[in-house]
């Protein structure tokens, strides 16, 4: 029997941006926040690299940014939420500024900002050039770990949920020391990031195996739009795993992509050449690496010797490799960066089942639609995390009995063939074929191994490729090039299973 405690208060999962926003919201209630790894280790807030998208500037208002953003989402951003995000953002940012986050000034103290792919003003909020998620997680750890309400608890990794026969949530089980606890809490917030270490290349930490999500799916949750995973463009492709990144602010900066023969080639698929939207820098970048071209990202002459004062981390990551940026353009690669889809969940967190909240990457706000825009997935952990501690913090102490919903363990060699096999067939382009093959293997994987979180995150993202038989955003079919109706998709396991996967129109 495993070890069963009560938490007074809200339980939130993960301590990437999403979580620490949530835990500092939850306030006056208690927030445990529970975490694999160490702090700022293992979640990709730490490693982000451009920074805040909001509008800040004299040239900007929050409706050109919630404009921009659903333009960037190909169809299936709800506007409202688009609309939330933005008008919310410049007050997001200063929190952080207030929290401690240097952002980069102006000279007149105003908030410095860049331009990034697919935005119509510079309104990405930076700090020392390319740091802003280490920085920024600096200042927001020191103020949750100072915060009287908010208690942290690493090296505890989820593996399950517990619910009542009613399907409400009432807390967690979770490997602490080697052993099982469960942790009954009024309410709990997922906030366990994305699903890159489901992908063989990847820029995210290889922790965020999608586990958060696959562990609401097992317990009954609803889960939107898993096919749409982004793709940035630019990793460097060093070899290493994950993959450092080139931040999009270098083609802001002027940076451009080259071939092998030292042609710039964006022009040929769109007339916004390096700064045309995500998705499409990562097709063009895959199609030219696939017709043996390569694919470079030259900054020798738009930044240049000033390279490790303005990207001080591209740069250390490119020397480590044995690239001189500042001399020589950078191979890049196409990698498996930030999932749009995730647990449904309305601009509170709440999930379909009660009790469960849902906010960052592993939620589906319907704020990124097919495509997130650039540096729009900081604010949207800043601003929906702590919506979701807000609300989780009001909900009231529910009696009942609760059983855990647990899943299985997913083995090493296990775990790398899924990867090389996701990134092969749920990549940057995919078919009926490639995506056919994928669900047998990971069919394979369950029958051999039992059903892990990996295994049915992953089986949502193949699954809904699988059924939507269109082109959008970052969802490219090669087989079915055009777009359809727009509409998001919703699943539970059971649709899953039954290969019975529910739409809805925009
Ligand atoms: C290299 C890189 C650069 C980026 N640059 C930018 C940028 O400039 N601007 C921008 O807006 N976005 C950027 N992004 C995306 C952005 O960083 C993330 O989408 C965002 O930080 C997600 O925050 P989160 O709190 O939801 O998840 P994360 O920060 O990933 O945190 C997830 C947390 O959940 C924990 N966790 C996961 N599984 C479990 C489990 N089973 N049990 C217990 N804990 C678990 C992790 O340990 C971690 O603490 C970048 C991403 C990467 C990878």
């Amino acid at each position: 029997m495993a070890e069963r405690i009560r938490h007074d208060g809200v339980l939130v999962v993960g301590a990437g941006l999403a979580g620490l926003s949530a835990a500092l919201a939850a306030a006056p209630a208690k927030a445990l926040v529970l975490t694999e790894t160490p702090l700022n280790q293992g979640c990709s807030s730490a490693w982000a690299q451009g920074g805040v998208a909001a509008a800040l500037g004299a040239d900007d208002t929050p409706a050109l940014h919630a404009a921009d953003t659903v333009t960037a989402g190909a169809g299936l951003v709800a506007p409202e939420v688009a609309r939330m995000l933005a008008e919310e953002g410049p007050e997001a940012v200063r929190r952080l500024a207030a929290l401690g986050a240097p952002f980069d000034r102006a000279a007149d103290g105003a908030f410095a900002q860049s331009l990034e792919a697919a935005h119509s003003r510079a309104r990405v909020a930076r700090v020392k050039g390319d740091q802003a998620g280490r920085e920024i997680m600096q200042a927001v750890s020191v103020a949750a770990l100072a915060a009287p309400h908010i208690q942290v608890r690493t090296g505890a990794r989820l593996v399950g949920l517990l619910r009542a026969d009613d399907g409400r949530i009432g807390g967690v089980a979770a490997r602490i020391d080697g052993q099982i606890v469960e942790i009954e809490a009024r309410a709990v917030v997922l906030a366990t990031g994305g699903v890159g270490g489901l992908y063989a290349v990847t820029t995210t930490p290889p922790e965020l195996k999608g586990e958060g999500l696959g562990l609401a799916a097992l317990a009954g949750a609803v889960i939107a739009d898993a096919e749409f995973v982004q793709f940035h463009p630019t990793a460097i492709d060093i070899g290493r795993d994950p993959a450092p990144l080139a931040t999009e602010a270098l083609r802001g900066e002027g940076a451009v992509l080259i071939n092998s023969r030292g042609e710039r080639f964006m022009a040929r698929y769109h007339p916004a050449a390096e700064l045309a939207p995500r998705d499409v820098v990562a097709r063009a970048l895959h199609t030219e690496r696939e017709a043996g071209r390569g694919a470079f990202l030259d900054a020798r002459e738009a930044v240049g010797a000033h390279f490790p004062d303005e990207f001080p981390g591209v740069f250390a990551a490119c020397m480590g490799g044995g690239i001189d940026p500042r001399v020589q353009p950078i191979p890049v690669a196409p990698a498996c960066h930030y999932h749009m889809g995730g647990i449904a969940t309305d601009a509170e967190g709440r999930t379909s089942l009660p009790g469960l909240y849902a906010a960052g990457e592993c939620a589906s706000t319907g704020v990124h639609g097919a495509n997130r825009l650039a540096s729009n997935s900081l604010l949207e952990a800043a601003v929906f995390g702590a919506r979701a501690g807000r609300a989780a913090a009001a909900e009231a102490a529910q009696a009942g009995p609760l059983a855990a919903v647990t899943a299985g363990e997913l083995p090493a060699p296990a775990l790398k063939t899924l990867r090389e096999a996701m990134s092969r067939d749920a990549g940057v382009m995919r078919d009926a074929q490639g995506l056919t093959r994928l669900l047998d293997l990971i069919g394979a994987l369950e029958a051999a191994h039992g059903r892990s979180a990996p295994l049915i995150a992953a089986r949502f993202i193949a699954a809904g490729a699988l059924a939507r038989r269109e082109s959008r955003g970052a969802h490219f079919r090669t087989d079915f090039t055009d777009s359809q109706q727009p509409r998001r998709t919703f699943a539970t396991l059971g649709d899953i299973d039954r290969q019975d996967l529910r739409y809805a129109a925009e």
